[in-house]
């Protein structure tokens, strides 16, 4: 299964026509958020810098798959984590708090309570959207997935909480 979830990823990120090394490749790293089943919710991740300064990643989801509702908030003397999101191939679906506009997406099945924020974009190649701190939101893509760059001002990810509570703490690489 893991198997086959990880080809598909690979697929995706060469079908997208993003230029990746083989080494940046063979770092995809898939993330379940402990919640059991990757193909509903999840991501596929690839850092391309990660300092204590910035972090630029590629950030990918397959068909329909969801990534789960969260926020980064603030912190020590920190604002919290401001987001990008760039798409390269594919659309994603952006929820943020606002009027509820959820029409093209969906909310996961038996999920309703940790997937508040509505108002929802949809973002085609070189669409972006910035997400402020402190701001809950969630992605999912499209029906082709969606490749994208995800820039952060800061790489610090223990302090990004999720909805769910079934998605710990110490595991939580937040996006
Ligand atoms: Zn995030």
């Amino acid at each position: 299964m893991e198997t086959d979830v990880r080809r598909d990823y690979i697929d995706l990120i060469r079908n997208s026509g993003i230029a990746v090394t083989d080494e940046e490749l063979d770092s995809l790293l898939l993330v379940d958020y402990n919640l059991g089943n990757i193909r509903k919710e999840g991501v596929g991740l690839i850092d391309i810098v990660y300092t204590d300064a910035l972090r630029l990643k590629i950030l990918t989801l397959l068909p329909h798959q969801t990534l789960p509702e969260h926020v980064h908030p603030p912190y020590k003397e920190q604002i919290g984590k401001e987001e990008t999101l760039r798409v390269v191939y594919g659309t994603v679906r952006v929820y943020i708090p606002g009027k509820d506009t959820l029409s093209e997406g969906f909310v996961p099945s038996g999920k309703e309570q940790y997937y508040t924020a509505r108002e929802e974009h949809i973002l085609r190649p070189v669409e972006q959207i910035t997400i402020p701190p402190d701001t809950y939101h969630w992605f999912q893509a499209g029906p082709d997935g969606v490749v994208s760059y995800a820039f952060y001002p800061q790489a610090v990810e223990s302090y990004n909480r999720f909805r769910d509570p079934s998605v710990p703490h110490e595991i939580a690489p937040g996006y």
